[in-house]
């Protein structure tokens, strides 16, 4: 049987406990799961496309059939070129479902063979997001809980750095 691909696209700036809970579930349907990330035009992000991917990277080493790219464009036009039969989003509160109706409603137009599979994390992520991870770092604060010690590495490093 042909192997089964699904992409995961997001921002991952950086990849939380969330996201990661999201690839676990992820894997568990699909033969292969590539997270791409992307640009996001309304976000300017805080870190590079190589960090992210290497936080990815790392936070991902214990699932074999996860790999991370970079894409650009449109998700549905990459998600084609991969022979991804499938397009995963993280379901948070219902604040996360109007913008992803709308969004998968554009998707499907654009590309109607590609599944919109959206999955709910477990109870103790569905609050988290990569802004509140990186604003409660930016002050110091501890974030263990929401990502893994090598992400909570890289943003101490990032913005405590100066202060040793
Ligand atoms: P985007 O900017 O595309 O929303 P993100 O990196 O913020 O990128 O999120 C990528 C995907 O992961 C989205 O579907 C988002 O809803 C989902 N996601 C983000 N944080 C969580 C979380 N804590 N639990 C479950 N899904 C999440």
């Amino acid at each position: 049987m042909k192997s089964k691909l699904a992409i995961y696209p997001g921002t991952f700036d950086p990849i939380t406990l969330g996201h990661l809970d999201i690839i676990e579930r992820s894997v568990s349907i699909f033969d292969e799961v590539v997270v791409a990330v992307g640009r996001n035009i309304g976000k300017q992000p805080l870190f590079s496309v190589d960090e992210r991917i290497e936080m990815i990277q790392k936070t991902t080493a214990h699932l074999p059939n996860v790999t991370v790219t970079y894409f650009d464009g449109l998700i549905v036009e990459y998600a084609r070129k991969m022979n991804a039969v499938a397009m995963i989003r993280g379901l948070r509160a219902m604040s996360d479902f109007e913008f992803e109706f709308q969004m998968a409603l554009v998707n499907r137009t654009l590309h109607p063979e590609l599944v919109q599979v959206f999955l709910m994390p477990h109870e103790a992520y569905t609050h988290l997001n990569s802004t509140i991870v990186r604003e409660v770092s930016s002050f110091g604060g501890d974030i263990s809980a929401f990502v893994t010690p090598h992400v909570a590495d890289v943003l101490h490093e990032k913005f405590h750095r100066e202060e040793k």
